[in-house]
């Protein structure tokens, strides 16, 4: 049995969790004030995920970059791969809001979105 100590990052609370985990399968979580904690603690000890928030390159726009954000959170493995690709391309003006940047990202389904115009 594994057990692993956690702070939610849900909500600005930070409640500190403890977790335990038994052949990859989370058995308990106290510590949450709420059910969001018990999620978050499964999620981040089986297949933890981020948000992804960078800036991509623009061609030919008001700005030298538009700021993006993944449609969904990323696997955390594959953050450091999906910020080198979105760190080596170039987007052509004009870009609206929600437009998608990057269709389904490193092969993980997500859609890297538009958070700007330019
Ligand atoms: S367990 Fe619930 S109350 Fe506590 S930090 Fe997470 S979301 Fe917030």
């Amino acid at each position: 049995m594994e057990v692993r100590e956690l702070t939610c990052v849900a909500c600005p609370m930070g409640c500190q969790m403890t977790a335990s985990i038994d052949n990859g399968v989370v058995v308990s979580v106290t510590g949450n004030t709420c059910p969001r904690g018990k999620k978050y603690a499964e999620t981040e000890c089986t297949h933890p995920v981020r948000p992804l928030t960078t800036t991509v390159k623009v061609n030919g726009g008001k700005h030298p970059v538009v700021p993006v954000k993944s449609a969904a959170p990323v696997p955390k493995e594959k953050m450091f791969e999906c910020m080198d690709v979105l760190n080596n391309i170039t987007v052509d003006a004009p870009i609206k809001i929600g437009d998608v940047i990057v269709d389904d990202i490193c092969g993980t389904g997500i859609q890297i979105v538009a958070t700007n115009i330019d």
